[in-house]
């Protein structure tokens, strides 16, 4: 077939939270096919201006199909779309008449569009009844949104990527940027670079390839990471370095929060486990700086304490008004390609649309209102870790997974199987026909891809950007926002999902965000309420609040100190610094910690696909130190078993990779290999239950696991 067609596109990369812009060309053919030919970074993107990590740049050897569910099914037998809407509709029903709304539950992904999200939402909590709809993110930065809140009165990020660049003291806190977030760490060394009195320090309990970048590497304890920040306030106000005029304009509760931070430089260095000399620099750093950004992911949200410990780094910024201003701030990075733009929606199982509040009465009025919904869920649902308890203690009988798989990411795997295997209803809509959660599926429902999705995403940086539909949806796929409002439909909701085109969603979205709520709520995007089709189809990227021009980026935040709590002012808050729950024993005396490689992305199903990624690293390995390895009479690619509380009998096989950086009786795994790879690693299976009591983040990082010889 000739090609007829070969049209530019810009998209953006489905991966991670950096939300890299994307040129793509789209050859349509003689037979009306459509096929991508070549891919680039976007140069006019403000997120990448035109550079993009490996698995951006390999994307278009991902995008086969192979692996693909293109068609609905129900208990294993080929359906069509109105038998899978009837049947779980029936089942749906049913189960709300007998045990109510919330013994019906959403599970969803930071991997869907915005306008899929506000759907499911909608459905949920205004028609359904229930806000039992959490999502991966939950288990990816829910801790610092928590933070956030506790601190400026709503989930508001205070930097953006320019600050990386414009900064005095970059402090990179449980981040591995150079892989999880390339083209971020790009931007530093460029900074770097130009600007060599820059400093960089990393704060990480294990050296790896962002600290080859760093001029000051703390290896904390792992875990210990609030008495480092409790020690910088502490530092902070004892070196003449407290910003007293922003403190008493602006803040409150910075007495409460130094009573807190009691520990000397010596006990700093004693239970951080790092050398004096070294805390005394970095904290010398941080106060002689006029600038600086402290920029943490994962190393601190997936923690039992993860919300203590992003507020007793944002005291600091407070403490000494590094905050509002250029090249200053706490700035959290998101992991997945929308965790931002879920939290817009409300996403998260404690949250409303357009950052509204579930347990505020006011809120959930406004919202209903908007809605003209005929109920609104009265109270917070579940959150990922107790809605799949709830599930396996059957208070939760239908479970509806949109776009993840739990099997693999969540911890304690033997509890989601039982979970799953006693529900009475499970759906699982996917792109892909078989993967560890869909085993479990009652009903299977093919869904669009990357390269089909259309919609918008929310980067790291608070920048919406636009996914495109380029190619037409193989087989009976459906998108999810598409797939929702049928079935909302099917259910008899017809009003208020009767959307044709994702530019409808989009602009109900907006208008909400601006709905009777313009002096409460910072997040705003209302000027898009009437937007049109095509406008919304050559949408610029933006950030928001919008102020009404949306070619220019909006004011810096917090710039005039004014922040979103009921008085105004943001609050300290006091820390008492917590240990991993699941701390090391004699029976488990290791502490593994995980994390993702440069080249894969989540669980491998796209991926996993491109020869080029896999070269980097083919197989999944346990990372562990020479002198552990001679302990344990192992070398290099020799395997060994790992097992944890979780069960004693062990879990997992890996082979050993010898990694000096990392410290004694520590060692690292990749979350990547799953059963549907070779080597069945699956290795969040071996964490606990374990999890922050505020925002329900498990503790991913720190489990306490035994090693032995195969
Ligand atoms: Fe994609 Fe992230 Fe790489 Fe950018 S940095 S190309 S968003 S994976």
């Amino acid at each position: 077939n000739t090609i007829t067609s070969e049209k530019i596109c810009h998209t953006t990369c489905p991966y991670c939270g950096v939300g890299c812009g994307v040129e793509v060309t789209v050859n349509e053919t003689t037979d009306g096919k459509k096929a991508l030919s070549k891919l680039e970074g976007n140069r006019q993107h403000p997120a990448n201006f035109g550079q993009l990590c490996v698995k951006g740049s390999n994307l278009l050897e991902t995008n086969d199909l192979s692996n693909r569910l293109l068609h609905p099914s129900i208990d294993g037998k080929r359906a069509s779309w109105p038998d899978a809407y009837q049947h779980i509709a029936d089942k749906l029903s049913t189960i709300i008449k007998e045990h109510g709304p919330d013994a019906v539950a959403f599970y969803v992904s930071g991997q869907l569009l915005t306008e899929d999200y506000y759907v499911v939402n909608k459905l949920a909590k205004g028609y359904l009844g229930t806000a039992n709809v959490d999502t991966n993110s939950r288990l990816c930065m829910s801790s610092a949104v928590s933070a956030y809140k506790r601190a400026f009165g709503e989930d508001i990020v205070p930097c953006d990527y320019q600050d990386l660049e414009n900064t005095d003291l970059l402090v990179l806190i449980g981040s591995n940027a150079a892989w999880t977030h390339p083209i971020l760490f790009q931007r530093m060394e460029k900074a770097k670079k130009l600007n060599p009195s820059m400093k960089i320090v990393h704060v990480d309990p294990r050296a790896n390839a962002t600290t080859s970048l760093a001029d000051l590497h703390l290896a904390i304890k792992p875990g210990s990471d609030a008495y480092l920040f409790n020690g910088l306030l502490a530092y902070i106000a004892d070196n003449n370095a407290l910003d007293n005029s922003f403190i008493e304009t602006h803040t409150d509760g910075f007495n409460d929060a130094l009573a807190c931070a009691t520990l000397s430089v010596e006990e700093v260095a004693q239970l951080c486990d790092v050398p004096i000399d070294n805390i005394r620099t970095f904290y010398s750093l941080f106060v002689s700086s006029p600038r600086a950004i402290s920029f943490y992911s994962m190393g601190i949200n997936q923690s039992n304490s993860g919300v203590d410990k992003a507020n007793s780094i944002i005291n600091c910024h407070l403490a000494s008004g590094k905050i509002g201003k250029e090249g200053s701030g706490p700035f959290s990075i998101t992991g997945q390609p929308n965790a931002m733009g879920g939290r817009e929606v409300g996403g998260l199982a404690n949250m409303l649309a357009a950052h509204m509040d579930i347990e505020n009465p006011k809120h959930r009025e406004k919202v209903k209102n908007y809605w003209q919904s005929p109920t609104i869920a009265t109270n917070g649902g579940l959150k990922a870790v107790d809605l799949f308890d709830a599930i396996e203690n059957g208070k939760v009988k239908a479970v509806w997974i949109m776009a993840t798989n739990p099997l693999v990411s969540m911890p304690n795997r033997n509890k989601i199987e039982r979970a799953l295997a006693k529900a009475e209803l499970v759906v699982v809509s996917d792109v892909v026909e078989k993967n560890d959660t869909l085993a479990f599926a009652d009903v299977k429902l093919p869904a669009t891809a990357w390269s089909e999705k259309d919609g918008t995403v929310t980067n790291s940086e608070r920048r919406v950007s636009r996914q495109q539909g380029l190619l037409i949806p193989p087989g009976e796929a459906k998108h999810d926002w598409q797939i929702i409002s049928e079935f909302a439909q099917t259910m008899g909701f017809n009003e208020g999902f009767n959307f044709s085109h994702p530019s409808e969603v989009y602009a109900e979205h907006a208008g909400l965000s601006g709905h009777d709520n313009h002096d409460e709520r910072y997040f705003n995007i209302s000027a898009h309420q009437h937007i049109s089709k095509h406008q919304y189809n050559t949408l610029r990227p933006f950030r928001w609040p919008l102020t009404g021009d949306d070619t220019k980026d909006n004011a810096r935040v917090f710039s005039d100190g004014k922040f979103y709590t009921d008085n105004g002012r943001a609050k300290f808050m006091p820390i008492l610094p917590r240990l991993p729950e699941q701390a090391t024993s004699d029976a488990f005396p290791f502490v593994l910690n995980t994390g993702r490689l440069r080249d894969q992305w989540h669980t491998m199903t796209r991926t996993g696909k491109a020869g080029k990624l896999t070269q980097h690293i083919a197989e999944s390995c346990l990372y562990i130190n020479a002198n552990d390895a001679d302990a344990l009479g192992v070398i290099e690619g020799e395997a060994v078993y790992l097992s944890s509380q979780v069960s004693e009998a062990p879990q997992i096989c890996l082979p050993v990779k010898i990694d000096n950086k990392l410290r004694e009786k520590t060692c690292f795994a990749p979350i990547h290999w799953n059963q549907t790879f070779a080597s069945s690693a699956s290795i969040a299976r071996l964490f606990t239950d374990a999890r922050d009591p505020l925002s329900g983040q498990p503790e991913l990082k720190h489990a306490a696991i035994q090693i032995t010889k195969v």
